[in-house]
């Protein structure tokens, strides 16, 4: 069996913001392994758009450098390193005025027929002069697509204002919006587990699951963004998106067709169905203290007085047939233990053991699925410990990770964006979320957040550690515990 990539039209993507950190640390070595994987053709073009004072060619040495610093020096040959760099191009314009779009008008052509995609890179403040710009330079008629990333607003509110900016200018199937989790390969795995298989589904419910656990940690801190980040937290840097759009995927009933629309209602009903979180003690919030060489979260924030979370923790329900009583804790912080992103779905006991002896050593039944480190999925299965003896019972991991069953060697785990950008050009909006998925997002957000302002201060936590404890009371009054965030 051969890998299949199929190769799209040729394509003119435009980044706003092409100096900056994703487009050089993602987005050009993404689209590198797309050329060097055959399916962005040599004719397509990558033109960077910002204000630095550069030309071309020391875009295109900038551009080389994040390849050397990006790809494996075992995929980067020089060859393909020229072959891209010739699908580079710059254009020198700031977004906030109207200088340079004549120059990028130029860059771009006049082939209507030609996908014309423009990435804005750039922080969202400039989203919506960016988008005047395209309509003014007259750049937005023919086959035309815009890409932007959170953070999709701060509150409804916000979101709602942006929605409205970007929809004076574009429809709303010509607007990708990125997560990109969405784009992690164990994702769309989680999705095609789900609905590929009769195994799970019929048992993708209350009366078989007895809870779902989220956990995206991150090992770093804020340094770098401390400022901005204390202005942000936890709760809307990473669970009003990512870890929200995960519950989607989770708890959506199956749509009728994989295709936008179908996939983006299921979506938008679970956000609809989400409990509003009205028991304070259903959210616990934590803050880094200094640890040996780490230090504080006040620190990093350069902010002595901070009461904002680099730690998330909540149960949340979905009120419908398939969930109702089933619960979803989520929990995401800074400077745990480990970087770990995974949904992890505990199925119930047994409803009665034929079997003698202590078996309180088992587990019911977990699907993991791992988003990172090593993308990939496990099932713990309860079976007999082989060799004589009689019945022992044991616990074991089937794993169902890409390398080991697939009959093809899987080289390399492609990044998020390499495919979400493909899909960007090949029109295919399913990954992606619509307007009204992002507003239901903060609505219940907002919600959240509301309950806990002027509330006492975030409860401190060791660098390095898993969290506060009363993250762990949150679970243990269920009777249930976190998985460890390993070292
Ligand atoms: P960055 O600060 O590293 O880069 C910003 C880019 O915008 C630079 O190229 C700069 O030259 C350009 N720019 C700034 N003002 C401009 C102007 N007036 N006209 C033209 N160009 C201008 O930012 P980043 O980390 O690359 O992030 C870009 C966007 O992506 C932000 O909205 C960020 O929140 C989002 N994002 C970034 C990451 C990431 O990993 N870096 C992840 C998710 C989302």
């Amino acid at each position: 069996m051969v890998s299949q990539v199929v190769p799209v039209e040729p394509f003119d993507l435009v980044v706003f913001g092409a100096t900056g950190d994703l487009a050089q640390r993602k987005l050009i070595p993404a689209l590198y392994h797309r050329l060097a994987d055959g399916q962005m053709p040599d004719t397509a073009r990558i033109i960077g758009v910002a204000r630095t004072a550069i030309g071309r060619e020391e875009f295109r040495a900038m551009a080389s450098k994040a390849l050397e610093t990006h790809v494996a020096a075992a995929d980067l040959t020089d060859d393909l390193r020229r072959r891209f760099l010739d699908c580079v191009d710059f254009v020198r314009l700031d977004v906030t005025g109207d200088e340079g779009w004549d120059a990028l008008r130029e860059a771009l052509g006049r082939d209507e027929n030609r996908v014309h995609a423009f990435y804005m890179s750039v922080a969202p403040r400039f989203f919506g002069s960016i988008a005047l710009g395209i309509r003014k330079a007259g750049l937005a008629e023919g086959n035309v697509r815009i890409v932007v990333e959170k953070p999709l607003g701060h509150d409804l509110e916000s979101a709602q204002a942006l929605n409205r900016q970007l929809g004076k200018c574009f429809s709303e199937t010509q607007i990708y919006r990125i997560d990109h989790y969405l784009g992690k390969e164990t994702v769309q795995n989680l999705m095609a587990l789900r609905f590929a298989n009769t195994l799970f589904e019929p048992l993708w419910n209350a009366q078989y699951i007895d809870h779902v656990q989220i956990t995206v940690a991150e090992n770093v801190g804020i340094a770098g963004r401390g400022p901005y980040y204390d202005t942000i937290g936890a709760m809307r840097d990473m669970v009003q998106n990512h870890l929200l759009q995960l519950v989607c995927l989770t708890a959506m009933e199956p749509p009728a067709q994989f295709e936008p629309d179908a996939v983006r209602d299921e979506k938008l009903k679970v956000l609809k169905a989400l409990e509003p979180l009205v028991d304070p003690a259903q959210v616990v919030r934590g803050q880094y203290r200094a640890n040996g060489e780490s230090g504080s979260y006040r620190q990093d924030a350069q902010n002595p007085d901070s009461h904002t979370e680099s730690f998330i923790a909540l149960k949340l329900g979905v009120s419908n047939w398939r969930w109702a009583g089933v619960p979803f804790y989520l929990r995401t912080g800074k400077r745990l233990r480990n970087r770990l992103s995974e949904i992890v779905v505990h199925f119930r006991k047994v409803p009665h053991s034929i079997f003698q002896g202590d078996h309180s050593h088992l587990h019911s039944n977990v699907l993991a699925i791992r988003l990172q480190p090593d993308e990939g999925i496990t099932l713990s299965v309860t079976i007999k410990d082989p060799g004589p003896g009689g019945m022992r019972l044991t616990d074991t991991q089937l794993d169902m990770s890409f390398s080991s069953g697939l009959k093809r060697p899987v080289h390399r785990m492609p990044d998020a964006y390499e495919r979400l950008v493909m899909d960007v050009i090949r029109g295919d909006q399913t990954l992606f979320m619509r307007g009204d998925e992002v507003e239901a997002a903060w609505r219940w957000s907002d919600r959240v957040i509301g309950g806990w302002q002027g509330q006492e201060a975030p409860h401190p936590y060791d660098a390095g550690s898993s969290g506060p404890e009363d993250a762990l009371m949150l679970m243990h009054r269920d009777g249930r515990r976190w998985r460890e965030i390993a070292t």
